[in-house]
């Protein structure tokens, strides 16, 4: 089948290998063309947006913190989830120059909301595990917190755990540099991937995001249930934070409750949220 790209092209496929041909050229090409305008819109800028995701202390209902999520209106397709682009630009190297993105930007918006006197407001930003393997990533997270003023302890990097499997001594040590400025550091999707726990003797993070599959799930099956209760007992012995993630309705906000969960984020709260809703959002929101 070597030649069958050749012949797709040109329209002429007819043998067996024909039939799956298309649907593969397109996702090739698909995840071409992305790159492309990825690469472009890195170039503009003005094709990325910040949604904000508040995080909510479910018991008194003040606000905790905002996690940063990115939007991408593509100028023909519309908006590209970035479950479907962040996976491209970390195959292709571009996840850097979005980080830079993401990070000034949310500093830039950090210091807006800072100056209406939403100061004390934690700042969920989403690193992929590429990030820690460039020498400069210090001064990249550093250089947008001393511009913008941001307080190093209200700046929360949320990592998965695909980077701590790593357990290479740079990262632990990368990741305790950060901890030593006073940054805050969450495992993010926790549960999720095939993991020995023994990362967290030695890696110093605050806090563990439970994954909203587990809590999707609550209610309807036991297993998560006793997934989320382990999970909670875990934070509490190494002393960490716990916030659940996907929360969606009363039930599940009550069953966290009674597991010792008390910060939470999801729809039932608000769904993610352009800069000015969430303003709006702040503003009828008691705060921590
Ligand atoms: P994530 O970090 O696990 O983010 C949570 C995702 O769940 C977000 O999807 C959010 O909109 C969604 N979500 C929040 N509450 C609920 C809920 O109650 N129910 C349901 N069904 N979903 C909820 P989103 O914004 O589409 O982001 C998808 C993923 O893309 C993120 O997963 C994260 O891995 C990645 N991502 C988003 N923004 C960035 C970024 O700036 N940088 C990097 N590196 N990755 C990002
Ligand atoms: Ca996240
Ligand atoms: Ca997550
Ligand atoms: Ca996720």
């Amino acid at each position: 089948c070597a030649d069958m790209a050749m012949y797709q092209v040109k329209g002429q496929g007819k043998n067996g290998c024909a039939a799956f041909l298309p649907h593969m050229q397109t996702t090739y090409l698909n995840r071409l063309s992305i790159e492309n305008d990825l690469r472009e819109a890195i170039k503009q800028g003005d094709q990325f947006e910040l949604y904000f995701q508040p995080q909510i202390e479910a018991l008194t209902g003040q606000a905790t913190g905002l996690e940063v999520l990115i939007r991408w209106h593509h100028p023909k397709e519309g908006m590209i989830s970035p479950d479907v682009f962040i996976p491209i630009a970390e195959e292709t190297g571009l996840i850097v120059a979005i980080s830079d993105w993401v990070l000034w930007k949310a500093c830039s918006h950090f210091a807006a909301l800072s100056a209406m006197g939403f100061d004390n407001l934690r700042l969920g930003i989403n690193l992929s595990p590429r990030e820690f393997d460039r020498s400069d990533f210090m001064e990249r997270i550093q250089l947008p917190l001393e511009e913008f003023g941001v307080p190093p302890q209200l700046l929360d990097i949320e990592i998965t755990e695909s980077l701590l499997m790593k357990d290479v001594e740079s990262i632990v040590a990368r990741i305790q540099r950060l901890r030593d400025t006073g940054i805050h550091i969450s495992i993010d999707d926790f549960g999720t991937r095939y993991s020995s726990l023994n990362y967290l003797r030695r890696f110093s993070v605050n806090r563990i995001k439970i994954d909203q599959s587990f809590v999707r799930d609550l209610g309807l099956s036991q297993d998560s249930y006793a997934i989320i209760q382990a999970i909670v007992g875990i934070a509490k012995n190494f002393k960490l934070n716990v916030i659940a993630e996907g929360v969606e309705t009363a039930q599940q906000l009550e069953i966290l409750h009674q597991l010792g969960c008390s910060e939470m984020q999801g729809y039932f709260f608000s769904r993610p949220l352009p800069f000015e809703k969430t303003l709006e959002f702040l503003k009828t929101t008691p705060q921590y």
